[in-house]
């Protein structure tokens, strides 16, 4: 599918991995950095570890300094995005990403999904109807956005390689399923506040769930194996989706996730 290459004639489609489109992003274009304002940046776990990592911070500390939490539309599932400030050097209301600057993304090797993503949406990240299905693509409609007249052509698939999106959208796969499933429960079925407060642990403050699984009773109740064990001692990523896993096995009784036969609980523990 070929897709027209001016934002005024491109009215809302679904695209696939196999549409085209002509884009390029480059410090030369007059609106450089405009799209670093006024935005809503949902952070994916991936990104948090990501982020904290880089600016060698707790993931208890970035949420602090950078995030604020919001509700997740159709769920009632924590989401957390990046926190905007205010633009002291000009008279404009639009907030700004804290991380740009005069001549770009200060942070831009480990840059958010959907920053990577730009121009471009992504359905499963923006609760967009019909996500559920297959999950599908769309161009964020911002008229300041100049890169569409460059003449640069990418399908979708190609710009996802090439921004490094693929490696984070694998990652955050399983996470992503998850709150597609819940999306799907009829509106009546609302989590406690205890799935809550784990959903919120285990997506993004990686960290603190350490502490939960290596500093309480975590490691009695269930039976997991020490190789396991080792693993999600050091290792974010494996701990991200052991940790979802977990979650599926507390939300949704997944009887696929048998990992997490109950060892035994113990007296007065959760
Ligand atoms: S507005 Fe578009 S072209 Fe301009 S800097 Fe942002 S992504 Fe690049
Ligand atoms: S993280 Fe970087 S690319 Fe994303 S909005 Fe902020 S400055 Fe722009």
């Amino acid at each position: 599918m070929d897709i027209p290459n001016t934002m005024a004639s491109i009215e809302p489609v679904k695209l696939t991995l196999d549409s085209k489109f002509k884009f390029k992003c480059h410090k030369g274009v007059k609106c450089f950095t405009k799209c670093c304002r006024g935005i809503n940046i949902i952070l994916t776990p991936y990104d948090i570890i990501r982020l904290k990592n880089r600016l060698k911070l707790s993931s208890e500390e970035f949420l602090a300094i950078y995030t604020e939490p919001q509700l997740l539309e159709k769920t009632d599932l924590p989401i957390i995005t990046l926190k905007l400030l205010d633009d002291d050097s000009s008279d404009s209301k639009e907030k700004l990403c804290p991380f740009v600057r005069k001549d770009g993304c200060i942070i831009y090797e480990d840059r958010p999904t959907t920053c990577r993503y730009y121009p471009l949406g992504v359905a499963s990240l923006s609760h967009k109807e019909g996500a559920d299905d297959e999950g599908f693509y769309f161009f964020v409609h911002e008229a300041h956005c100049l890169g569409f007249e460059e003449d640069k052509e990418w399908t979708v698939r190609e710009w996802r390689k090439d921004q490094g999106v693929d490696i984070h959208d694998e990652i955050n796969a399983s996470w992503t399923d998850l709150v597609v499933r819940k999306r799907s429960f009829p509106k009546n079925v609302m989590l406690t506040e205890q799935s809550k407060k784990m959903f919120f642990l285990v997506s993004y403050n990686i960290d603190k769930f350490k502490q939960f699984i290596f500093e309480t009773s975590f490691l009695d109740r269930y039976k997991i194996d020490s190789e396991t064990v080792e693993k999600i001692k050091e290792d974010e990523i494996a701990r991200l989706e052991f940790g979802i896993k977990w979650l599926k096995s507390l939300l949704f009784k997944d009887a696929s996730e048998d990992q997490f036969e109950i060892n035994k609980k113990p007296e007065g523990k959760v």
